[in-house]
């Protein structure tokens, strides 16, 4: 008998036919004789809905209010679910974050989880209980609600697979795996059998939507398998592991994107370290993360710094930057948004030259305006105009061979 963590994504419990066909999911799991604990998301875009409603009464809504609100949407969805197991015979019980005592740190709308209480979920599995727990969110040392970000019910379920000592964790969605890149966005990628977990950092790390970052650091830090895989059709999904050693790795296995930043620039400022300090030291002061990050000296012997933040932080970070760099006299501070970040990523990137020759040359040949790039020894990413992200994705897609299966892929580099 083993002991499964599955979580299941808004969207497969977006209506209450769905709720019931991951019902008869879970059900079929306790029939096997398997133990399992079950995390869900919030129904369909009930999340976004609840946004919404706090925007309507105040633009920056007050954080720890707006944590109250949204880990409403996962409640909903819990409780249902749980009724739905009962409704089969399936005896079931719903915990929110707080009633698990998933414990993380006071940072409101962005809260870590520091500790997970497992006495009330283990004592349920041993009584037969299916827990039921509500993604995304948790409570901090002064009993406030929290949540863990957007997305963050996958880390949540490996968060709880590590805690229980589960066998395997496996996320459930729309999809039935990870793809070479978004098969929304372009129809030729493939569904890959497998991925090592620094891979999928660095496709998570870069945007790439179908798992939330923190889960894979967690996944890779304590070693627990994952399964991305379809949340109705049956089939092997995508294993996300330790890397095996693979004669012939892939150059790049994905690429990921996103269009959640906006970029920051500042010109004219004094050649030192202690000036960028000063104008970035607001910023993280403000728990805002800084992403790409550029320094380029212009011809006046000054420097320009140009870096990215999320988009949600942009108007903050663009107001602490303006205040900041008014010290500097002659500088000027700019910002656009209407900017996207694709990233090619793969673990034969180690052993193979000639990857960012290949990106340069597809990218090139869309023309696209490169703004930033950053590199890490598995990846490559740039910051181009986000009206050129789509066509620029194909057209690496297309670039790295991703669109046929690995053997008939040619090296860039005899
Ligand atoms: P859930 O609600 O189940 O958490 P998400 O919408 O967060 O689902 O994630 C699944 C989505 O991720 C897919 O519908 C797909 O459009 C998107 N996605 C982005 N990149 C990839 C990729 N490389 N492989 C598969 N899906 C991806
Ligand atoms: N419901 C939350 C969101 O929409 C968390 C999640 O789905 O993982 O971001
Ligand atoms: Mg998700």
């Amino acid at each position: 008998m083993s002991l499964i963590v599955q979580k299941y994504g808004g969207t497969s419990v977006g209506s209450l036919e769905l709720i019931q066909r991951v019902a008869a999911r879970v059900a079929a799991v306790r029939e096997r004789g398997d133990d399992i604990v079950v995390v869900v998301s919030a129904m369909g875009d009930a999340t976004d809905r609840l946004l919404d409603l706090a925007r309507g009464i105040c633009p920056e809504p007050a954080p720890r209010e707006l944590d109250a609100l949204l880990a409403t949407g996962e409640q909903v969805s819990v409780a249902l679910l749980a009724m739905a197991l009962e409704a089969r015979g399936v005896k079931a019980r719903s915990f929110t974050g707080a009633q698990v005592r998933i414990v993380t740190s006071p940072v409101h709308t962005r809260a870590r989880i520091h500790r997970i209480e497992t006495d009330r979920l283990r004592a349920a599995l041993r009584e037969g209980i299916v827990p039921v727990v509500a993604g995304f969110q948790g409570v901090d040392a002064d009993g406030n609600i929290t949540t863990i970000g957007r997305g963050g019910s996958d880390t949540t379920a490996v968060a709880l697979a590590v805690a229980l000592g589960a066998d395997e964790c496996q996320i459930l969605t729309d999809v039935d795996g990870v793809y070479t890149t978004d098969p929304r966005m372009v129809p030729e990628a493939r569904r890959l059998d497998r991925l090592s977990f620094e891979e999928m950092l660095e496709l998570a790390g870069q945007g790439s939507r179908v798992l939330h970052l923190r889960c894979v650091e967690f996944a890779a830090k304590y070693n627990v398998p994952l399964r991305v895989a379809s949340s109705f059709a049956t089939g092997p999904g995508t294993l996300i592991c330790k890397e095996e050693r693979r004669v012939e790795a892939p150059v790049v296995s994905g690429i990921a994107f996103n269009r959640d930043e906006a970029q920051i620039t500042v010109t004219n400022l004094p050649n030192e370290p202690l000036a960028i300090h000063r104008l970035l030291e607001p910023v993280s002061a403000a728990s805002i993360e800084i992403d790409m990050i550029a320094l380029t000296g212009n011809r006046e012997g000054l420097t320009d710094l140009s870096f990215t933040v999320h988009r949600d932080d942009y108007p903050k970070a663009l107001r602490l930057v303006r205040a900041a760099a008014a010290v500097f006299e002659g500088s000027t501070v700019s910002g656009d948004e209407r900017v996207a970040k694709l990233a090619v990523v793969g673990v034969g990137m180690r052993s193979h030259a000639g990857v960012a020759t290949r990106l340069f040359e597809a990218l090139a040949a869309e023309g696209a305006a490169v703004r930033l790039v950053s590199t890490s020894e598995i990846k490559i990413s740039v910051l181009i105009p986000e009206e050129q992200l789509e066509a620029c994705v194909k057209r690496l897609h297309a670039a790295f061979g991703l669109d046929r299966p690995p053997e008939s892929v040619a090296l860039p580099i005899p």
